[in-house]
């Protein structure tokens, strides 16, 4: 039931503090909106902390000033082509549209120091590099940049506030939430506008069953997102009448080294690494689709593959913090040649050369990968050294969620607004279509800041008018 009195009240109020909700702080801030962020965990982390913190976006400055010429038509036809032309056509031309100039505002007001400092162009749908990421390229970096921002700008974060209901009227009118602190104690607070930025569903394994049964079901199930990822603003979006979309499609990974619970950075595989499993053998085109190679390595024998590389290769990665990482904590499985990985990873010695040594005729052209992975571009592994690192697919984040307009506002399955409701990142549904093999690299945080971004600047509107 509604309370007749809140313990205290403010104009827009976000739940969630990640990428989503504090973009969505930033701007509503940005609109003249008093703005209160409120945040289940003591320390805010969320996926965003936890991702690699690139965000992908066309037409930014960046972009231009390293002549890459790009645009909202372009990325608008890399989304449509990756999701099979199923990602819904007013999210992913919001997307398009304010991609760009959502980095250019984080980077000149808010001083987010984003850089260009990727170039993953021509992989996994991307038809130019459009990767913004932060210089250490971790999301620790990119969240803590966000968190300080939000206070610059006058928002306020409150943390180890779980929101654990949402009150409306008849005609779905937010009217304020209730929240329940560490200790047990709970208090009411009112709003003219709700931001849900409370994200997916994937540490929610009951909705991931029904959803995404695929994954869910599988005997090797692995969830490696943000704990507080349960769905409830997906939830309390359809209590209160909202449509959803895609809640089948997900990001998953293929190359997470699950008994260190680090990712692999992908360059070793994109650049010319394989994968094996148990038997030594390869058993997909590695390069196909990142995310659909989590339920390919969860198809193997108990649910692991190897991923095999050289120094030329170990040399792109060697410098980055994840892999430094596993290095340090033994994952890196090192050997003067092919003989001497097999026994040290325990496949078949004879299977592991014969892997090998196709996958270096497949560079040379000599015969075609049987997955139909392209080896041309690349140079063929060495002979020795050799590295190898034990990896599982895992699932980072889901893709489906609430359906909203092109200002992040919450819709109806007819299409109608709901009043004053706005969502953003994982809480939205996607520009992945369905299923696992629409997601576009970097496109969730992207999801995060731009429809983010949208929600607050819509929700500041909304209150001033
Ligand atoms: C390992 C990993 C690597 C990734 N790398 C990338 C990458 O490089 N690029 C990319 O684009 N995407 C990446 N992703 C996906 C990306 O991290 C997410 O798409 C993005 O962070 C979603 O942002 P969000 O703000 O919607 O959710 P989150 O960052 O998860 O924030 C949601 C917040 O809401 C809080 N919350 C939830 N429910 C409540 C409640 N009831 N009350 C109060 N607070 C609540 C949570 O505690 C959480 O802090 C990665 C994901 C993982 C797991």
């Amino acid at each position: 039931m509604n309370p007749q009195t809140y313990d205290i009240e403010v104009e827009v109020l976000v739940v969630g503090a990640g990428a989503t909700g504090l973009c969505a702080g930033l701007a509503a801030r940005d609109g003249g909106a008093e703005v209160l962020v409120l945040e289940r965990d003591e320390t805010p982390r969320g996926s965003t902390s936890m991702s690699q913190g690139y965000v992908c976006a066309a037409g930014s400055k960046l972009q231009a000033a390293q002549g890459i010429e790009d645009g909202a038509d372009q990325f608008l036809r890399d989304i449509m082509a990756r999701s099979k032309g199923e990602a819904d056509p007013i999210i992913a031309r919001a997307m398009a549209d304010h991609s760009g100039a959502t980095i250019d505002w984080l980077v000149e007001r808010h001083d987010i120091p984003f850089r260009l400092n990727i170039s993953w162009a021509g992989f996994f749908g991307h038809s130019v590099n459009r990767m913004h990421g932060v210089p250490s390229r971790t999301g620790e970096e990119l969240h803590g940049a966000l968190i300080r921002a939000l206070a610059a700008a006058g928002g306020d974060l409150v943390t180890g506030a779980h929101v654990t209901e949402v009150f409306a009227g008849a005609d779905g009118q937010v009217n304020g939430v209730k929240m329940r602190r560490a200790d047990g104690s709970e208090e009411t607070i009112g709003c003219k506008a709700l931001v849900l930025a409370t994200s997916g569903f994937g540490a929610n394994h009951d909705m991931v069953r029904k959803h995404i049964p695929d994954f869910g079901q599988a005997p090797y199930y692995r969830y490696f997102g943000h704990e507080g990822n349960e769905g409830e603003g997906i939830e309390w979006g359809m209590a209160l009448g909202a449509a959803t979309g895609c809640m089948d499609a997900f990001q998953g990974y293929g190359a997470l080294a699950d008994a260190y619970g680090i990712i692999v950075n992908y360059e070793v595989v994109m650049h010319g690494g394989i994968t094996v499993n148990a038997e030594g053998q390869r058993f997909s085109n590695e390069n196909k689709d990142i995310s659909a190679q989590s339920l390919n390595i969860l198809r193997q024998p108990e649910g692991f593959g190897w991923i095999v590389f050289d120094d030329a290769r170990r040399a792109l990665v060697e410098h980055l913090p994840e892999f430094a990482d596993l290095a340090r904590l033994g994952a890196v499985r090192s050997a003067p040649d092919a003989a001497a990985l097999a026994e040290a990873i325990r496949v078949p010695a004879d299977a592991l050369a014969e892997t090998l040594e196709d996958s270096r005729r497949m560079v040379r052209g000599e015969i075609p990968c049987p997955f139909g992975r392209d080896f041309t571009a690349s140079a063929p592994l060495a002979t020795g050294p050799l590295h190898a690192i034990r990896t599982t697919g895992a699932l980072f984040h889901t893709q489906g969620g609430l359906m909203v307009d092109g200002g992040a506002q919450v819709l109806r399955p007819n299409g109608s607004r709901l009043p004053n409701l706005f969502a953003g990142g994982g809480a939205a549904c996607s520009i992945s279509g369905t299923g696992c093999d629409g997601y576009l690299p970097a496109a969730g945080l992207a999801m995060a800041v731009v429809l983010g971004r949208l929600a607050g600047e819509s929700a500041a509107k909304l209150i001033k008018n």
